[in-house]
């Protein structure tokens, strides 16, 4: 049997739902999204069920995308491509050998493949370096109010 996997909201916030009962109960999980490794909680339903979860802090929805952008750390301007997109962050792919340490901060900026081509600026800290031209990041922020948030109502609402 595989173990349900439930999403964090942008309140930092999930929800569980009982496979007995089918009830709903959404419970703060913020002290849980900087750990590294996966996270399983055992919930217990008011109508006594005990079940496990696996917490997804990546939110589940992905897209493969190839974006044009460019990676500024110390003042150092790395172009690439965004191949990788979600609410959680990025992955980047360096034209040129980049020595990014993991843990540290960048900005990134890339384009949109909406009709209005929006530019995206956002802070992202470097979670790995799968390789010196292969970079996982994650946004600072997660909370988009900019075009690339109304990307994500737009063009994020089915899944593959
Ligand atoms: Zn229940």
């Amino acid at each position: 049997m595989t173990i349900p996997k439930i999403f964090v909201s942008s309140e930092l916030a999930a929800t569980f739902v009982c496979e007995a009962c089918g009830n709903c109960s959404t419970r703060d999980v913020s002290k849980f999204i900087r750990h590294k490794a996966k996270v399983q909680l055992k919930y217990k339903c008011k109508c006594g069920h005990i079940f496990s979860v696996i917490l997804e802090r990546r939110r589940g929805i992905r897209k493969e995308v190839n974006f044009k952008g460019v990676l500024t750390q110390n003042r150092k301007q790395f172009p690439g491509v965004i191949t990788d997109l979600s609410h959680n962050g990025i992955q980047f792919k360096t034209l040129e050998k980049a020595l990014i340490k993991e843990e540290s901060m960048a900005e990134v900026k890339f384009t949109l493949d909406n009709p209005n081509r929006s530019e995206v600026r956002k802070r992202i800290r470097i979670r790995k370096a799968f390789s010196e031209y292969s970079l996982g990041c994650e946004f600072e922020d997660t909370d988009h109010f900019d075009d690339l948030g109304k990307y994500f109502l737009f063009y994020f609402s089915q899944k593959k």
